[in-house]
């Protein structure tokens, strides 16, 4: 390379919902060095081994590099003409409903604002869903059953300052581990700060606890409405806050009665275990309670995230500085998605599909002619849909639901039958690509320009910093160009990421005054120089005013009707499964070093060197009474499906429950797609697949 491009770019990490800040620098020999960012807010400079690593998975191998049409190289006038000639005739054929899009996390904002548009505004379906469903879903629920609206109250900056941080369902040293450096980094400052980890398994983040709780799977409800009695019964409820800002706690009472003897038997845990954390939780004013997939990920994934938040909204511990209810995502714009309406039940900006008002205003400042008008088929279902026929055509962008979803082979099978699939990737070949009638090459992390939101709220630029390879286009512009070639020339027309930054940011403002959480009016008339150096800022960021306060709800003014918070009355479901049962719990997560399916980080030796094959995790004692031996290779079963994996002896976890990676695919090792094993069972009210809700055997292989 020339020195003059040899500049140093920030940007944002691909990877997780931290949302680190990145200075990436190209070199004259052609590589690249990553380091952190030391002036963005969410990281400070620090970096995870993910981040880390990302000048290594940059290489050209196994990219698509140009359109393909039926597995021959096609150009894009061909490619996007029979994308949209096919979806026009599926329309036209059966209606707007026979066609959906599955999209992802992985996307940038303006991408999955282009997406919905398309979909809702001018095909008329509410058929577009993301990965992002079995990342967050259930947390959406539960805001909005809560707050009215989808908002994340607090800020990474309420981790270092709360005396008590509780975190549910959540490895943060692996699956966030940005900011469990931050917690870490606080609580060598401050010795008398207390984690309480709540997790079936005792992961690397347990191990720095000051109590762990290894409370059985889908004890949380329990755990939880047994506070919400504790706090009532100790005193501490907030009675002012509660009259002034909420309503429905008698009802939420009435729902949680139950004692710490009835906690002990739906959870698995000891009294002395309940009360030590009860009495913590009560003493401790200013308490963060953080959670992720282990809370969001279940068949009551929705009710666990209000019984979280009713205990914060009885004690007034939310929006002010260390405290607080804290979703912390998995994708790194799982929040950019929610903002731009990429969920099946969502319009843009936070609007809802399901209000005629909101449907109006969306349609009128699109000038659309259709709006869906209920919601759209979401993750699991949409796939269902398509196993059985009502999907004609499916556009899947950045994603790998062959792998990814529960059920993985029935989503395989669905996908194979489909008659038109789209898939916009960066690889050629993936266990979802192999199964399209086109597939468009995409630009990919360093080659794209746009935003991405963080889990607080932070909206930060991803800037390309090398050129696109081959023919690859971002994703925005194929739909931008397929849109228009369907007819709708006006309203797609967008010369680059910035003119669409500008419209999700005119329509935040629309007739808002404050109704509405997400505004970022501000950015409207944003010029191209001003979206080139944009500085990461968290939203609200209304049109015209000053950045105001970082959290949420500290003096009310929640987004429901009357402003008022809504306590959930949630009741715990009662053990599903008893110890005595043949069959093992399946949990399923991350490891520290790979990413999802594996597509970027598996081209890392490094990472790879970290945990270097699938494995399950298996309680001493059952290895034994099974004759299952360390490091031999088991079988784990579940009706049809197998999975081969390394045995891992380990008393991190009780006996009757695995544990499983959930990264290999059918590329790095297709005996251990353990999404195969997973049935498609989901929360009712999010409709979140429980990813980590497997009924298993397992036996020597
Ligand atoms: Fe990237 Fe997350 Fe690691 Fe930060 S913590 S570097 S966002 S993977």
């Amino acid at each position: 390379l020339a020195p003059s491009d040899c500049r140093t770019v920030k940007t944002t990490c691909p990877y997780c919902g931290v949302g680190c800040g990145i200075l990436a620098r190209r070199n004259e020999e052609g590589t690249v060095t990553i380091s952190g960012d030391p002036t963005h807010p969410a990281n400070f400079g620090r970096l995870c081994s993910k981040g880390v690593a990302l000048g290594e998975t940059l290489d050209l191998e196994g990219r698509l590099l140009t359109p393909e049409v039926n597995g021959a190289s096609a150009t894009w006038d061909e490619a996007l003409s029979l994308v949209a000639e096919r979806f026009s005739a599926a329309v036209a054929e059966h209606g707007p409903e026979s066609v959906a899009f599955y999209v992802s996390g992985q996307l940038l904002t303006e991408d999955y604002y282009v997406a919905n548009k398309l979909m809702k505004g001018f095909i008329g379906s509410a058929n577009i869903d993301t990965n992002s469903r079995l990342c967050m879903a259930s947390s959406v629920a539960g805001h909005r059953r809560a707050f009215g609206s989808d908002t994340v109250p607090g800020c990474y900056e309420d981790l270092e300052l709360a005396d008590l941080i509780v975190l549910v369902g959540s490895n943060l040293a692996w699956c966030h581990p940005v900011l469990y450096q931050r917690i870490v980094a606080a609580k060598a400052a401050r010795p008398e700060m207390k984690i309480v980890v709540v997790d079936p398994r005792r992961t690397v983040t347990a191990d720095t606890a000051d109590l762990h709780l290894a409370i059985d799977p889908d004890g949380d409800v329990a755990l939880f409405c047994g506070l919400l009695s504790h706090l009532k019964n100790a005193g501490v409820l907030d009675e002012a806050y509660i009259a002034n800002h909420t309503e429905g706690l008698d009802a939420a009472l009435a729902a949680a009665d139950i004692g710490p003897e009835q906690v002990a038997s739906q959870t698995g845990l000891t009294l002395d275990e309940i009360e030590r954390f009860y009495s913590l939780f009560a003493a401790t004013e200013k308490t963060v309670t953080l959670y992720s997939q282990g809370v969001n990920q279940s068949v009551c994934g929705t009710d666990k995230v209000n019984a979280i938040i009713n205990c914060h909204l009885a004690t007034g511990r939310i929006g002010r500085p260390g405290m607080g209810p804290f979703s912390i995502t998995g994708q790194p714009n799982a929040m950019g998605g929610r903002e731009a309406g990429g969920l099946a039940n969502m319009l843009a900006c936070h609007m809802d599909l399901e209000r005629d008002d909101h449907r109006s205003l969306v349609r009128d400042f699109w000038q659309s002619p259709v709006i869906a008008d209920r919601a759209g088929l979401k993750a699991v279902e949409l796939f269902q849909a398509v196993a059985d026929g009502r999907i004609k055509a499916l556009w899947i962008m950045a994603t790998n639901p062959v792998d990814s979803l529960p059920d993985a082979d029935g989503v395989q099978a669905a996908i194979a039958s489909c008659p038109f699939v789209v898939v916009s990737d960066l690889l050629a070949e993936t266990d979802t690509a192999r199964h399209a009638h086109v597939k468009l090459p995409s630009t990919g992390w360093g080659e794209k320009d746009g935003t991405v939101t963080n889990s607080e709220r932070r909206i930060s630029r991803q800037r390309a910093f090398l050129p696109a390879p081959g023919e690859a286009k971002p994703d925005w512009w194929q739909m931008g160009q397929v849109a228009q070639l369907m007819g709708h020339h006006e309203a797609f027309d967008y010369p680059d990421p910035a003119s669409i930054f500008r419209e999700v940011a005119a329509l935040s403002a629309q007739d808002n005054a404050g109704a509405r959480d997400f505004d970022i009016g501000d950015c409207a008339d944003m010029t191209l120089h001003d979206y080139e150096r944009l500085e990461p800022f968290q939203w609200p960021r209304p049109k015209d005013t000053a950045p105001g306060d970082a959290r949420f709800f500290a003096k009310g003014g929640f987004f429901t009707a009357n402003r008022k918070a809504r306590f959930v009355p949630v009741a715990p479901a009662g053990r599903e499964i008893s110890e005595a049962s043949p069959q093992f719990r399946l949990n399923s997560g991350r490891v520290r070093d790979h990413w999802h399916t594996m597509t970027r980080t598996g081209k890392s030796a490094r990472l790879s060197a970290h945990t270097a094959e699938p494995f399950a995790e298996i309680h001493p004692d059952d290895a034994s009474r099974l004759g299952i031996t360390e490091a031999s290779i088991v079988e784990v079963i579940s009706g049809d499906h197998k999975a081969r994996l390394r045995a891992l002896i380990t008393r991190r976890q009780k006996a009757g429950r695995l544990f499983v990676p959930m990264h290999w695919n059918g590329l790095f090792a297709s005996a251990a797609r353990i999404n195969a094993l997973i049935p498609p069972v989901m929360d009712p009210h999010s409709g979140q697949p429980a990813l980590k809700s497997g009924r298993v055997a397992i036996r020597p292989f």
